[in-house]
Formats: structure tokens, sequence, C-alpha cells
């Protein structure tokens, strides 16, 4: 690793100009920029008419587009202290009809599109307005002049008010699980500082994972607060936010899922490829006003619990695994009815258990938000235990969604001719060989290519190894949760009884 020695660039500063919401134009525009985003083997000219990338692009623009629209406005946004109308997860909330305002705001971008686009602005959007709002917290952070608090508040405004679209790399890639589990980086892989200047730092090495890096406007690098750091770490301490095209950027893309079929042979893929990207950083400059932790190793492991900037982005999750979880019954039950299995014992209690986790979710989401509470900030959060439950138990739970999909869908799940085997010399078999009791040919092979896009499709498989992962290593969330636990009171109930002996 470099010594960190000290040089004078110039700083690119933070400009806020905007004025809250964007169209979907504006957005796919300010896509087009010099991002370096490879795939398949090339680098992507304009990730907008990228096939593979651009119907997710056109997609997540339709939905910038909503927040202007009359039917949607009044729900996913708000307007500001300077009369500027911006997305919702960005208010402060100071009240608990606030943290209802947000879950029925992330719950109306969830349906469009029926959780299966995860990773929607408005989850990073509430951890930016939780960390902007916990400046006490940032301020501890020191390093000369900087002024972490400021940069982040500024960060906060830039985003807000240019109402852009963030995407984070939180997880170091490791060589050696050992060192990895021991919280130790390897400066061989793992995200490092290289120099250090007067304007800021260089850093060099990988991170895992993007989500919809090569559609995002912005890049948060910050700490995993799960896989915590020691304090030999000091190189690897740091939280930063940048353009994505960034000189020494670049986006490593996973092979997409969308191969260009009609939405109707493939009603998922065709629209909500998000796509997942390794970020690797080739000598990056980060300038210091774009730095919001730096070389304190324990800051950095507290970042998102101690922001509560975790507890907002369970809201944002819970409220998009309601959505997610209610499309699923929905897909159960048309299945259902159409071949008139919705009589059968076996086919209900199959059914019946998806429907139990469902109501689950909301009825944590409901605790937590009934029970929204002020924090040390003065801001309101909902509250944590139920919505942890609830991150927790949802990696479980999707799977055992899709496996009941593909035991009631079973061969017919492969039964699925293509949308154009209704208008060639097939048609007549395909109308014919195909139909169900109570639905027509042509409506259950729609209905089946969407069940194989939900269960069977690689989309569909991608989806629940996000939902597996994409929080985080599913054992350290469990021992997090473990330790956040209220345990006293019902260790106190066994003393008490064994005390009676
Ligand atoms: C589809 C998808 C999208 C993602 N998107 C993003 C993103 O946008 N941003 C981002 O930052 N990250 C993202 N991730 C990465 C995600 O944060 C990691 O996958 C997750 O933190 C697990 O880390 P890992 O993949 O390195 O697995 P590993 O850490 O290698 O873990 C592998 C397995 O070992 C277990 N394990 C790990 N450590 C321990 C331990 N100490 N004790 C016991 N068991 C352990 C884990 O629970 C897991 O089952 C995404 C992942 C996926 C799959």
């Amino acid at each position: 690793m470099t010594n960190l020695d000290v040089t004078d660039e110039k700083s690119t500063g933070v400009q806020i100009t905007g004025k809250g919401i964007r169209t979907g134009e504006e957005y796919l525009a300010g896509l087009r920029d010099d991002r370096e985003v490879w795939t398949k083997g090339k680098r992507v000219s304009d990730v907008t008419v990228e096939p593979g990338m651009n119907r997710g692009a056109a997609t997540l623009a339709s939905f910038l587009d909503r927040q202007n629209q009359d039917e949607y406005r009044g729900c996913v946004t708000y307007v500001d202290d300077d009369g500027d109308r911006c997305a919702m997860a960005y208010k402060r909330p100071t009240s608990v009809e606030d943290i209802k305002a947000r879950g029925r705001a992330y719950y109306e971008w969830a349906t469009w599109s029926n959780g299966m686009f995860g990773r929607t602005p408005d989850y990073k959007n509430a951890s930016v307005m939780a960390f902007a709002h916990a400046t006490d917290f940032l301020a501890q952070g020191t390093k000369g002049n900087t002024d972490f608090a400021k940069n982040m508040v500024d960060f906060y405004d830039f985003a807000r008010k240019n109402d852009k679209v963030l995407t984070h790399t939180l997880v170091n890639p490791a060589v050696n699980f050992q060192q990895a589990a021991a919280g130790k980086f390897s400066d061989q892989v793992a995200l490092h500082v290289t120099k250090e200047t007067d304007a800021g730092i260089y850093v060099t090495g990988a991170r895992l994972l993007a989500t919809l890096g090569p559609l995002a406007d912005e890049i948060e690098v910050f700490p995993s607060t799960v896989l915590r750091a020691t304090e030999d770490n000091i190189p690897f301490a740091f939280a930063f936010a940048l353009p994505i095209a960034t000189p020494g950027l670049k986006l490593l893309c996973r092979d997409t899922y969308d191969h260009g079929a009609s939405n109707f042979d493939a009603p998922l893929s065709s629209r909500y490829e998000e796509m997942d990207a390794v970020v690797i950083f080739d000598n990056v400059f980060v300038p210091w006003e774009r730095t919001f932790m730096y070389g304190q190793p324990e800051l950095c492991n507290q970042a998102f619990g101690a922001t509560n900037a975790v507890v907002h982005m369970m809201h944002q999750v819970a409220c998009g695994k309601l959505a997610k979880a209610e499309f699923i019954v929905g897909l159960l039950c048309k299945i259902a009815s159409a071949s008139g299995r919705d009589e059968d014992l076996y086919t209900k209690g199959l059914i019946a258990e998806v429907m139990q986790m469902t109501e689950s979710v909301r009825a944590m989401l409901f605790s937590s938000e009934e029970q929204a509470h002020e924090d040390e900030f003065g801001n309101f959060i909902p509250l944590r235990s139920p919505i942890d439950t609830s991150r927790n138990m949802f990696p479980k739970m999707y799977p055992r969604m899709l496996e009941v999909l593909q035991l009631i869908g079973s061969s017919s799940l492969m039964a699925t001719p293509a949308e154009a085997d209704f208008n060639n010399e097939m048609t007549p078999h395909v109308e014919q060989y195909f139909q169900l009791a109570n639905m027509e040919s042509r409506d259950r092979v729609a209905m089946f290519r969407l069940a194989h896009d939900v269960a069977i499709s690689g989309f569909g498989t991608r989806q629940a190894l996000y939902e597996r992962f994409f929080f985080g290593p599913p054992a350290l969330i469990a021992s997090a949760y473990y330790d956040a636990y209220d345990k006293e009171p019902k260790m106190d109930r066994i003393d008490q009884l064994l005390s009676q002996n």
C-alpha cells in the first residue's frame, strides 16, 4: 500500500442547483455521461440504449414521471421549505403521521413493480435523509478543517434538490474468509485509501455490489456496519459519495436477464432489470467535500445504527416486501382459481402459508409504524424491533413463497408457448391444449409465463438471491438482532421461577 502523502488537487465540490423532482426524460438524459460501465466483455457507450439495460432504465424513468402525476404526487412527494417539490423519502419525519406518510410512499413506489424492481431510489433517499439529520454523529469525525456533518447536509440537499438516483456499495471482497471474519480487509482486493492530499483522498480496490449501479446518478461508498472493521483498518475506514461518471470508477456488470423478449414472454425481466455490478475503483479521487467519515473505524462501524439510517431503510424494505408478498399471493390465487384447484385442501393450505407470511409482514409494519417514536436527534423513527424481525424473516419467507409457486405450478411452469405461437401454424393447437377450466389458453400461458419469471427464470432466481443477501449476510444480521433484542426481562422470569425451587 502507498504511504499517505499530500499534493494539491482541485476539488470538484458539490453543486446544489435543482428544484426537486425530475421527469423521466431528465433522468435518462443524466445517464448519458462518461460513466464506465462494462457488460458482455465490452464498454457500454450509452446505458439508456444498451440492450439488456435500456428497458430497466425506461421503467425507472416512468416511475420518476409518476412523481409528477396528479394521481401519485400527493403520496410520493412533499413540498419543502423553499417551495420545491421533493421525493417523500427525503422528508425529515417529526411525527408518527410523518412515519406513516413515508410508509404509504414506500408502498406506493413498490406497487409500481410489485416489488420486483427492488432498488427504487426511495431506499437510498431514506438513508441519506437519516444521515443528514444525525449531524451530531458525523460531527464526531475529525480530519483537519473537514466538516463531515456539513458535507452530509450538502450532499442531502444536492441529492434531494436534483432528485438524484443513488446506489450504494458497502461490502469489500475477501480473499480469505478467516481474515474477513476477524474484521480485517485485504488491500489486494478491498477498497482502500492510497493517497491523501489537501483536496481529498485517492482510493483503489473493489466493492461488492452495486444494484442499479449502471442506472444510478451517484454512488454512496459507505462502511458496512455488519462487517465490523478493526482499529488496524484505518485505510479502509471511510464514507463518501461520487457521481457514477467519476474518472477511474468502473462498473463490471453481471449478465443481463433482459434478453429482449416481449412483455408477454418475459413479463418481469422485460421491465424490471435493475442490474448489479461489481464496482472497481482505479485510483479514484474523492474530494473532501464528498467525504462523510474518514480514518475512524469505530465511528464507521456504528454509522448506520447510530444514525438510525438502518431503521429507515428497514422501513422502506418492509413496505416493499409487503407489496411483493401480496403480488405472490395474488398470482397463487389466480393460478388456483383458473384451474379449479381453489377447492383443493392441499392447494389452499399451501397458499394460506404464503398469505400468513404476507399478513405477518403487514402486522410487523403496522406495529412498527404505530409505535414510531422520537430518536436522540429529534427525528421520528418506526419502532425497530418489528421491522427488524421482518427483515430477518423475509429472506426465509421469499424462497418458500417461490417453492410454493413451484409446487402449485409444477409442469405448467414449463408448458409455456411463446407469444409468437399465438400467431403461427401452432395457434390452433395452443388454443386447444392450453385452456383451463376457468381460463382461455392465451391468458393461461401469460399467467404461467409470469409465474415462470417469478419462480424459475434467471430473473426470478436472482430475486431470491437478492432477498437472501441484499441487506447483508443473514448470519450476521441475525446475530445483530440477537444482540439488540430485549433479553433481560425474559431471562429474569427464568430466574424468578428457579429462585422458587
Ligand atoms: C442480488 C444482490 C444484490 C446486492 N446488492 C448490493 C448493493 O446494492 N450494495 C451492497 O453494498 N451490497 C449488495 N449486495 C451484497 C450483499 O451485501 C452481500 O451479498 C452480503 O453482505 C453477503 O456478503 P457476501 O456476498 O460477501 O457473502 P459472504 O460474507 O461470503 O457470506 C457467505 C455466507 O457465509 C455466511 N457468513 C458470512 N460471515 C459469517 C460469519 N462470520 N459467521 C457465520 N456465517 C457467516 C453468510 O451469512 C452467507 O450465508 C448484493 C447481493 C446480492 C446477492
